[in-house]
């Protein structure tokens, strides 16, 4: 069992939002908290996502948990006494999460496996959501009549059913990591930028201090939060292996050419998901006057990426590439389900950044498995910004032992399912654990 005194001192390594929950979280416990970042604070995907947030997950561990950071982020304001003039914008939109699901009948005949594909992702998707309800989730299996009334936009010829659920929605990335280092500072916490951590200094398996191009730096724990760095830093201050592999991933812009829709109804939309499984995934959802989209596409890790390779958008993907591009073939997706929106207006911008993805899609938190006073709290597959307030309670439980039998225990009304730590233990069996089918 690990416990540790509330005056310890604790340094965070990483400047995102992952970071700054766990520095307003260890904080608030009395710790001594010191973070440090290798350039300025959001240098990586905090201020690169596609920020939705959402509780419908295929593991039970994760669904609970994004029901309590969806409660922490409708609170969030409150929980870090934000200033008023902040406070006048929420952190958390709850439009709700919008998962069509395709009819075997609406594929081809000379597709027969990618017609069971889709006659299983639907009998899956049902066996989830009855998991979600049992776990309190406001989540509803639609028929395509209902997606087509609700929502008279989409075009549900092709849909065999849909999942929803309201809590669902999409966060202010910048508001989560400006205003938690904000509060983190009011709470004494030390924030370092422009420090970068190269090496520790190591005895009997714990880290005695970190070496930084700044001097070194003694600790009583250390909090690996390096999200796609995770992998290189680790074994470099004495970890283990982590397997967090950085990917590329895009954003599209679509800006309406015409109305298509009033105002509050665009205001409105959900994040939508349009179909699952093979070549399918894109997704979409209201930014201001216009059309995020998003596909997490094949695509190979790049483990020697530089932080300039996060902006940099590989001619395939620009979006003024004529039409021979990712942009377009995301498109041809929605216009699967929604011709309306497809054909709304044009690409207007491209942006991108790296997930940290792991091999079964769930995230790595906890304990080193070599040096004892080390942390990891990375691997999040693209839903770290979603994961950053239940990550920063599973944090401080681990630093104050407040772990019973391998579980955590959250708090009321989120007590009722205590979270297993073995589902995001780093050092778990990749063979043998449970894989998160539900990845965007
Ligand atoms: C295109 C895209 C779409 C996404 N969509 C979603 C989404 O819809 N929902 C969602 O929840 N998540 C999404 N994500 C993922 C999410 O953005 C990340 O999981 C999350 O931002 C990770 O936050 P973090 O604080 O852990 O890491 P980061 O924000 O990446 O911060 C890590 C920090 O560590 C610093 N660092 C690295 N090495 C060192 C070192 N040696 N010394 C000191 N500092 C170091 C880096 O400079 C960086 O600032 C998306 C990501 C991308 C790129």
């Amino acid at each position: 069992m690990v416990s540790s005194s509330s005056a310890d001192h604790v340094v965070i390594i990483g400047g995102g939002a992952t970071s700054a929950l766990i520095a307003v979280r260890l904080a608030e416990r009395g710790f001594r908290v010191t973070v440090l970042e290798k350039a300025q604070l959001g240098n990586g995907s905090s201020s690169r996502s596609a920020a939705g947030i959402r509780a419908q997950f295929s593991t039970e561990e994760t669904v609970v948990g994004m029901q309590y950071s969806q409660w922490w982020y409708s609170h969030f304001h409150d929980l870090l006494c934000s200033p008023i003039d902040v406070r006048q914008q929420p952190v958390l939109r709850q439009n709700g999460y919008l998962f069509l699901y395709e009819a075997p009948a609406a594929i081809p005949a000379w597709q027969p496996r990618r017609q069971h594909e889709v006659a299983q992702l639907w009998q899956q998707a049902q066996i989830a959501v009855t998991m979600q309800q049992r776990l309190g989730l406001p989540v509803e299996v639609l028929t395509p009549q209902s997606v087509q009334q609700r929502w008279p936009f989409l075009n549900s010829e092709r849909v065999i059913g849909a999942t929803w659920c309201p809590s669902d929605g999409f966060l202010l990335p910048h508001m989560i990591y400006g205003e938690g280092f904000r509060r983190a500072k009011e709470l004494g916490v030390h924030v370092q930028t422009q420090t970068e951590v190269v090496g520790a200094v190591l005895q009997a398996n714990r880290i005695q201090a970190l070496l930084t191009n700044r001097g070194a730096i003694e600790a009583d724990w250390f909090i690996n939060a390096t999200n796609i760095w995770a992998a290189r830093l680790s074994p470099r201050i004495g970890g283990m292996a982590l397997p967090v592999s950085p990917r590329k991933r895009y954003l599209y812009f679509l800006k309406p050419s015409q109305l298509v829709m009033d105002a509050t109804m665009w205001q409105q939309m959900p994040m939508t998901i349009y179909g699952v499984g093979s070549h399918r995934g894109a997704h979409s959802r209201p930014e201001h006057d216009l059309l995020l989209l998003a596909w997490a596409h094949e695509t190979e890790p790049e483990p020697l990426f530089s932080d300039a390779d996060q902006d940099r958008i590989d001619p395939p993907f620009r979006h003024d590439n004529g039409i021979d591009n990712y942009g377009c073939a995301i498109l041809e997706q929605v216009e699967q389900f929604s011709p309306l929106l497809a054909n709304a207006g044009g690409l207007v911008a491209t942006s991108s950044g790296f997930y940290g993805t792991t091999p079964d899609a769930n995230p790595l938190l906890g304990l080193d498995t070599y040096q004892q006073n080390l942390v990891h709290a990375v691997g999040f597959s693209g839903h770290g910004l979603m994961h950053a307030p239940i990550t920063a309670l599973l944090i401080e439980a681990i630093l104050t032992g407040n772990v019973e039998h391998g579980h955590v225990c959250l708090p009321p009304p989120f007590d009722s399912t205590p979270i297993n730590l073995s589902t995001f233990a780093p050092g778990r069996s990749f063979e043998n654990s449970h894989r998160e089918t539900l990845v965007l």
